[in-house]
């Protein structure tokens, strides 16, 4: 698709957040990025534009039917300026199969990759430079045509914003407290578990109020049919280090693949650490820990990169992981992940993508 972007100035920017104050999803830049879709133009009108509100319709399908996905990257400022996206085509990628599984109409991946370092290029004085700190980038596609029928709708918007974020964690990354959710499950295999759908979060909300009214900072999931094998942690993969070796649930139709899990997984292999995808059932961690061989469990995802997990609980029991403390390869790993996407390391895979004026 060789179109042409639009762009509208704005009067005036806003005013920059304080750097401390970031925290995470709380201020938007100064534009954002905008396409439509009709079922008779395909995807027209690419646009960057100020940031505002949006007219919608009150039967927009989106409303009633939850035709919704989206995706979440970051932008990092590397030492030196330059500005890095980590493995954006993996995102392009999993947007356009969320797109499919809800019957949205297909984006061009290179396109809007364009557009959204575009986008970055004009907004580069938000990204943040403090340690820790990046630019959220999210992508999202909803259905748009007011309609009150059941089907796939005709009308469709593409949105990217830009949030400033600040630093997951203070200094060190902090162990969490796991609730092993037995009664609400987040996907089921055959559903919409594998995508990034709006829906999914909203059905997780329930237990996730729970879990933190008992004290708990996520939930661990598990399959929905036998309660039994262990799928995520909160919004991230999961990973557990068991005598020397790491395992983490395989892709089985109910798990999100996560780019940080893919990269978990090159990075061990490259380190010759052993590393499997199989199917793990909680109980199978309890009696790893019974016999004093669970070493590390820690979540994976973009946000926090790695979330160690600390405290298990499960069936009335709760078990402590290496001493509530951040295991080594947990934090070999986020040093490792971090320092690539900072341009602090050397970058043996290629994740990175720059983001300069000339690629615009
Ligand atoms: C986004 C997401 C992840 C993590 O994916 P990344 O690409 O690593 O950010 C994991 N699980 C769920 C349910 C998610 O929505």
């Amino acid at each position: 698709m060789k179109q042409e972007i639009t762009f509208i100035q704005r009067k005036e920017l806003k005013e920059k957040p304080e750097m401390a104050s970031l925290g995470f999803g709380k201020y938007y830049s100064d534009y954002m990025f905008v396409m439509d879709y009709h079922v008779e133009n395909g995807w027209y009108d690419p646009r960057i534009i100020p940031y505002a509100p949006l007219t919608l319709d009150p039967a927009a399908m989106v409303f009633h039917y939850g035709q919704a996905i989206f995706e979440g990257l970051k932008a990092y400022k590397a030492a030196d300026g330059t500005i890095q996206l980590f493995r954006p085509e993996k995102n392009m990628k999993r947007l356009n199969d969320s797109c499919d599984r809800l019957c949205i109409p297909q984006i061009d991946e290179t396109f809007l990759l364009r557009a959204i370092k575009q986008l970055i290029f004009t907004e580069k004085d938000w990204i943040p430079d403090g340690e820790g700190t990046s630019l959220y980038i999210r992508p999202f596609i909803f259905s748009t045509e007011p309609y009150l029928g059941v089907r796939p709708a005709n009308q469709y918007k593409l949105l990217v914003i830009l949030s400033p974020s600040g630093a997951y964690y203070g200094d060190q990354l902090s162990p969490v407290k796991i609730y092993v959710e037995e009664q609400y499950v987040r996907a089921v295999i055959g559903g919409v578990g594998h995508v990034k759908t709006s829906g999914n979060y909203a059905a997780s909300m329930k237990a996730q109020e729970k879990a933190e009214a008992n004290g708990f900072a996520q939930i661990l999931w598990l399959d929905a049919k036998e309660n039994k094998y262990v799928e995520e942690v909160g919004s991230m993969n999961i990973f557990f280090k068991i005598n020397g070796e790491v395992v983490t649930p395989k892709l089985n139709g109910s798990i999100l693949p996560g780019v940080t899990r893919d990269s978990v997984i090159e990075l061990l292999k490259y380190w010759n650490i052993p590393v499997h995808e199989a199917k793990i059932s909680i109980e199978e961690i309890f009696a790893a820990h019974e016999r004093g061989e669970l070493e590390e469990v820690f979540g994976a995802g973009t946000a926090a990169v790695i979330s160690p997990v600390g405290e298990l609980h499960w069936n009335e029991r709760s078990i402590t992981i290496n001493d509530n403390k951040i295991g080594q390869l947990s934090q070999r790993i986020y040093e490792e992940i971090t320092g690539i996407q900072l341009g602090k390391k050397g970058d043996p895979f290629n994740w990175t993508v720059k983001v300069a004026p000339v690629e615009v």
